[in-house]
């Protein structure tokens, strides 16, 4: 069983969530897919080792072969190579797809395809928790190609328990963590920033055509949006979970240590 835990929001608990319930477990494959910031190894404090990098395929224009006719410009789908009369046209990485139309238009093979390191894939272990994570580059906006090489990597071992931690937001990254789950946990929170996005994150989940359930974190902190969240999940007649607020397990979070949560 592959169970992805998101949550719209950043600060709700996600990855509490899905760390709790891999150690419920015993024996899991955890892939921290929050590769912007991955956080789950140092809560437990594991010693990463690197297991491999993530590249993309981008242009390299020759300066020497280069006519500055601009043809590679105008062909770019994205902007991502822009051309000032006279001059080798600029190039800005993250507007590029890799797709090399520029290489096939110029005229005079002034472009070649190089290799750039977005990313880093790290393994590591707790007893019967395997760590998966990835570190990205810094400077790297499209960040799902990385997701998506570190899911092949983990999951080709093929375990039978497998929680995703997705990283925060409702982008392409996170969505790409949640393709190949069979089963969703959005975590929120009650507030009026955790109601916003867990609607947004449930519209995400319908899309992709997954089950969920929703994990309302720190319960207690407000009758109002607690209301708001029952209503949710009754609309969307799915289960949901409480976590009740806990001071405790928020100032030892704070200072980076990690007390599996209490979920009713
Ligand atoms: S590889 Fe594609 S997206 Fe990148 S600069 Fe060339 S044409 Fe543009
Ligand atoms: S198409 Fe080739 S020659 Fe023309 S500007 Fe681009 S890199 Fe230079």
């Amino acid at each position: 069983m592959i169970t992805a835990v998101t949550g719209g929001k950043g600060g709700t608990g996600k990855t509490s969530v899905a760390l709790s319930l891999a150690l419920s477990m015993g024996d899991a494959l955890y892939v921290d897919a929050d590769v912007e910031a991955p956080n789950a190894a140092i809560l437990l404090g594991v010693e990463m080792k690197e297991i491999g990098t993530v590249t993309k395929t981008v242009p390299k224009i020759n300066e020497d072969k280069c006519t500055k006719c601009g043809l590679c410009a105008q062909a770019c789908p994205t902007a991502a190579l822009v051309f000032i009369p006279d001059k080798v046209p600029l190039f800005f990485e993250e507007n590029c797809l890799g797709c090399m139309l520029c290489k096939e238009v110029c005229p005079v093979g002034a472009i070649e395809e190089v290799e750039e390191t977005i990313g880093t894939m790290r393994a590591g272990r707790k007893g019967g928790i395997k760590i998966y994570d990835a570190v990205a580059e810094p400077n790297v906006e499209e960040t799902a190609p990385i997701v998506s090489k570190l899911l092949e990597t983990a999951l080709s071992r093929k375990e039978e328990n497998v929680i995703i931690d997705t990283a925060a937001g409702i982008h392409c990254n996170v969505a790409r963590a949640i393709m190949p789950a069979d089963k969703v946990i959005i975590v929120t929170e009650p507030t009026p920033y955790g109601i916003h996005d867990l609607k947004k994150i449930i519209k995400l989940v319908r899309t992709l055509n997954k089950p969920f359930e929703i994990y309302a974190n720190k319960w207690g902190i407000s009758q109002k949006y607690e209301q708001m969240i029952e209503m949710i999940a009754k609309e969307e007649s799915v289960p949901l979970k409480h976590i009740p607020y806990s001071k405790d397990f928020a100032e030892h979070y704070a200072k980076g240590k990690f007390t599996p949560l209490r979920v009713i």
